[in-house]
C-alpha cells in the first residue's frame, strides 16, 4: 500500500470542515497478475491504462484514485453531504460491472478478458476512528471480498465484527471503569527449600459473575490501544494489592508488547512503586521473549535502569518465540520462565525428547549467566521431582496452586505450609 500518498489525503479530508464524510474504496482483480503474466510489458501499459480510463468515466475529478501495486487501486470518495453516499455506492456496483469485462490492446489485437475484480469499502467516519483503524478494517474488507463466492463488494460497516468490536471496546471501558477487573495471585516455589517467595498477578474480567480469562480480551486490548489503559490499571491493582501478601512476597508483573514499547511505561511503574511504598526489588517486570527480541537496544536500554533501580526483570514464555540462547546472556535480567508446553511433553527421567533437553540446557545456561531458572504449567509430582533434579530454581502450576483472589492467599498458605512441612 503506498501510505506516502493515502494518510495526507485521509488526513486532509478528516480535517476539512466541508467534507461530512467519506468513502475509501479498494479494488482488486484476482486474475490480473495471471493475465500480465502473458503480456510484453508495452501490452501491460495498454492493458492498466484500459482499467483506469474505465474508471474514470466512472468516479468525478474529485475522487482520487491512487495505484498501490500492480492488481490493487485506492479510491478515496470525499462526500459533502451525507446523501451522496448512495451515489457512491452506485459507483461501486458499476465499478464491478465496468472492470469485469474484455479489454483490447491495439497494438497486438489481443483481446484480454478480466473476470475477478473484488472491492473492500470503508466509510469515513462510521467505520474507522483513525487512520490506522480504516487501513485496517479496508484491508479485512478488502481479504473479505477476495474470499466471498456470492458476492464482489463488501463494506466494513456490514462485517458482522464491526459492531460487535464496538460494543466489546465500550465494555471494556466501562469495565475499567467500574473495576471489574480483578488480580489473580498464583503462587511460586523455591524448589529446594518448598516455600513460597512470590506470585504472579494474572488479570481476570469478571462480567456479570461470569470470570473471563484474559486470551479471551488481552489480544483485543493490545489490537484496540485499550492497554495503556488496562495496563495502567493492572499495575496500580497489582501493587495495591501487595500489602496483603506474605511480607517480602516477589510479586510478578506481565507487561504486554505494546505496553513494552510505550515510553511512559517507566515512569508509571515508579510512580505506582512510589505510591504504594514498595520495594522495588519484590517487583518482577514479566516481558515476552518475542518483545524482548523486537528492539534489542531499546530492550537493554529500559531493562537497564529498572535493573539500577532494583526492579527484578524475567523473560517469559522462554522457548516459544523466536530465541537465541545467545542474546540472552546481554540482557539485563533476573529470571527465565520457561514455557509451559516443555514441561507438558516430560514423561519421565528416561526418556528424553527435544523438550526436556531444551529444559535442561536452559536450566544450565541460566546457571552459567548467574539468573535464576523458573519453569511454570508445573501440574504432577513427577514433574517436580525432575525439575529438582536438574537444579531448576523456582516453579509454579497447578501442583502447587492455581491464580487466586487476594481473599484466599491466607488459606493458600497454611494449606502449603502443612503440606510442605514447612514451620511458619
Ligand atoms: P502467562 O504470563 O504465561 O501466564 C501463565 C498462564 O499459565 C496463566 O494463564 C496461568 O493461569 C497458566 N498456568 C499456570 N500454571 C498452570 C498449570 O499448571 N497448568 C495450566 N494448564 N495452566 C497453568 P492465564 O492467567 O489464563 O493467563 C494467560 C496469559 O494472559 C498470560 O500468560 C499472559 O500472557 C496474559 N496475562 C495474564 N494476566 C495479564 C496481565 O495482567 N497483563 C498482561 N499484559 N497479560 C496478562
Ligand atoms: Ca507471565
Ligand atoms: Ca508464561
Amino acid at each position: 500500500m503506498d501510505d506516502k500518498f493515502l494518510e495526507p489525503i485521509y488526513l486532509y479530508y478528516t480535517r476539512n470542515r466541508s467534507i461530512k464524510s467519506m468513502m475509501i474504496i479498494q479494488l482488486e482483480i484476482l486474475d490480473l497478475p495471471e493475465t500480465m503474466r502473458t503480456l510484453e510489458s508495452s501490452e501491460r501499459k495498454e492493458l492498466t491504462r484500459g482499467i483506469v480510463e474505465k474508471l474514470k468515466t466512472i468516479y468525478s475529478p474529485k475522487d482520487i484514485i491512487m495505484c498501490n501495486n500492480m492488481n490493487v487501486l485506492t479510491i478515496v470518495c470525499p462526500l459533502e453531504s451525507h446523501e451522496f453516499q448512495e451515489q457512491v455506492e452506485r459507483k461501486v456496483r458499476e465499478t464491478i460491472n465496468k472492470v469485469k469485462g474484455t479489454y483490447l490492446i491495439k497494438e497486438t489485437e489481443k483481446l484480454m478478458t478480466l473476470r475477478k475484480p473484488k472491492i473492500g469499502v470503508v466509510t469515513y467516519p462510521s467505520s474507522c476512528m483513525s487512520y490506522v483503524s480504516m487501513k485496517d478494517n479496508l484491508l479485512k474488507a478488502r481479504m473479505k471480498a477476495r474470499r466471498a463466492l456470492q458476492t464482489d463488494i463488501v463494506y466494513y460497516d456490514t462485517i458482522e465484527n464491526h459492531n460487535q468490536d464496538i460494543i466489546k471496546y465500550q465494555e471494556i471501558l466501562r469495565g475499567i471503569k467500574n473495576k471489574e477487573f480483578k488480580m489473580y495471585f498464583q503462587p511460586q516455589m523455591d524448589i529446594e527449600t518448598n516455600e513460597i517467595i512470590g506470585y504472579e498477578s494474572l488479570v481476570r474480567w469478571i462480567k456479570d459473575g461470569e470470570v473471563i480469562p484474559p486470551n479471551d480480551f488481552i489480544p483485543f486490548v493490545e489490537e484496540n490501544d485499550l492497554i495503556y489503559k488496562l495496563g495502567d490499571y493492572i499495575l496500580n491493582e497489582a501493587m495495591q494489592n501487595y500489602s496483603k501478601l506474605p511480607p517480602k512476597s516477589v510479586l510478578s508483573i506481565n507487561i504486554s508488547a505494546k505496553q513494552f514499547k510505550d515510553k511512559n511505561l517507566l515512569s508509571t511503574i515508579r510512580r505506582k512503586t512510589k505510591k504504594y511504598s514498595l520495594d522495588p526489588s519484590n517487583i518482577n517486570i514479566e516481558i515476552t521473549e518475542t518483545v524482548s527480541m523486537e528492539d534489542v537496544d531499546q530492550t537493554i536500554a529500559l531493562l537497564d535502569v529498572l535493573r539500577k533501580e532494583g526492579y527484578k526483570v524475567s523473560i517469559d514464555d522462554f522457548g516459544v518465540g523466536y530465541s537465541s540462547l545467545s542474546y540472552i546472556g546481554n540482557l539485563p535480567i533476573t529470571h527465565i520462565k520457561i514455557d509451559k508446553t516443555f514441561i507438558d511433553k516430560y514423561i519421565n527421567e528416561d526418556i528424553k525428547n527435544p523438550s526436556t533437553v531444551l529444559i535442561e540446557t536452559v536450566v544450565q545456561l541460566a546457571k552459567g549467566l548467574g539468573l535464576k531458572a523458573v519453569i511454570e504449567g508445573v501440574e504432577t509430582k513427577e514433574q517436580l521431582d525432575y525439575l529438582r533434579s536438574i537444579g531448576c530454581n523456582e516453579v509454579q502450576g497447578y501442583l502447587i496452586s492455581k491464580p487466586i483472589p487476594i481473599e484466599d492467599i491466607e488459606v493458600f498458605k497454611c494449606r502449603h505450609s502443612k503440606e510442605y512441612k514447612i514451620k511458619t
